[in-house]
């Protein structure tokens, strides 16, 4: 429920994080002034030579990108895990220089041969692709003794540090579970625990009676930008049903996300007539051998843009200092974004 007083200063609660962030509406009282950028930013570049994920060019250490049609996937050239790494720690540590092993995979996959395309520039069929690809990794590396989660996530854009354009994203298996999604899990797990319910199953309900944070819906997921939101424009896709991961996805699951995914991605273009960079990544189940009946499939995208395609929101000053704030209201993100998604 979205009350008058939300207008005031407050604060939210993320019960996925079990953490809080400050909406601070009143300081975007002044009327919305619509800048728009001249140059778009879109590329029309569909080979670049000196790409290392174009087909036919060669990589780091002297691997060669074959000439790929659809997707390809490779194991990362500068892989910030291996699958087998020594123990750091020793015996007689201080409690205070703590380290553990760590292990893992890291896998790049690229989306499409051309170098222009964006997931919002693809066509859903080819989307698709890479939803199965995804789907084919998840399964391949969660199987895998060293991997007990699998990440797979998107940096766009160069504001986002993408370090290079070429539509690909990135697949991490690790032996430990992250941090974010380890919040997750002790706060689905907590919910779940106290009242046998699922919390995203809850959530999706709540958002689909309210409406007012809803950016699009198709038949089996919901994009919401979420009541506690910290980035201006995020959203998070969920699915409508309760499912933990990709491994349970049935042809229409894949299909779906995949027009979903166009949807979001094409919406979040629109909204400064500019490529929108994000960090976007899939929250899927542990694959730890444990079964994880609280665990509700989800994607969050993290888009740092703020009033035009170069004005954006740093985490910075009380945010880094003190707790993550917002000036936009989520429901007023979520009308702009709505209004563009267009069904
Ligand atoms: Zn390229
Ligand atoms: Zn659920
Ligand atoms: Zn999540």
């Amino acid at each position: 429920m979205v009350t008058e007083s939300m207008q005031f200063p407050h604060r939210r609660y993320n019960p996925l994080k079990r953490e809080w962030v400050l909406v601070s509406p009143h300081r975007t009282a002044r009327p919305w002034q619509g800048e728009v950028n001249a140059s778009s930013g879109f590329s029309d570049v569909h080979y670049d030579p000196a790409c290392y994920l174009c087909p036919g060019n060669t990589r780091a250490g002297g691997n060669v990108t074959p000439k790929y049609e659809s997707v390809f996937i490779f194991d990362n050239d500068y892989a910030a895990l291996l699958p087998d790494s020594p123990k750091p720690e020793r015996e007689d540590a201080p409690e205070l220089l703590r380290a553990e092993r760590e292990r893992g995979r890291c896998r790049v996959l690229c989306f499409h041969p051309d170098h222009s395309l964006t997931l919002a520039r693809m066509e859903t069929a080819e989307i698709r692709r890479v939803v199965d690809a995804w789907t084919e990794e998840f399964r391949t590396l969660g199987g895998a003794p060293e991997c007990r989660y699998v990440q797979i996530f998107e940096n766009r854009g160069a504001m986002m540090g993408a370090s290079n354009p070429h539509p690909h994203c990135q697949i991490w298996g690790t032996y430990s579970i992250p941090q974010e999604p380890k919040k997750e899990l002790a706060a689905q797990y907590a919910y779940f625990s106290n009242r046998n319910r699922c919390l995203l199953c809850d959530y999706v309900e709540l958002e689909r009676t309210h409406k007012v944070r809803v950016v699009a819906e198709n038949a089996r997921f919901l994009a919401v930008v979420p009541f506690w939101a910290m980035w201006p424009f995020e959203t998070l896709i969920c699915s409508r049903t309760h499912i933990g991961s990709m491994n349970e996805f049935t042809s229409e699951d894949s299909r779906q996300l995949s027009a979903m995914l166009k949807q979001v991605t094409g919406t979040y273009d629109k909204l400064f007539s500019a490529p929108f960079p994000y960090t976007m990544g899939f929250h899927q189940s542990p694959t730890d051998g444990v079964d994880h009946p609280e665990w509700h499939f989800h994607a969050h995208f993290y888009p740092p843009l703020l009033r035009s395609a170069t004005v954006r929101k740093f985490m910075v000053g009380f945010e880094m200092l003190g707790t993550p704030q917002r000036d936009i209201t989520p429901e007023s993100a979520a009308d702009r974004l709505r209004a563009l998604a267009g069904g």
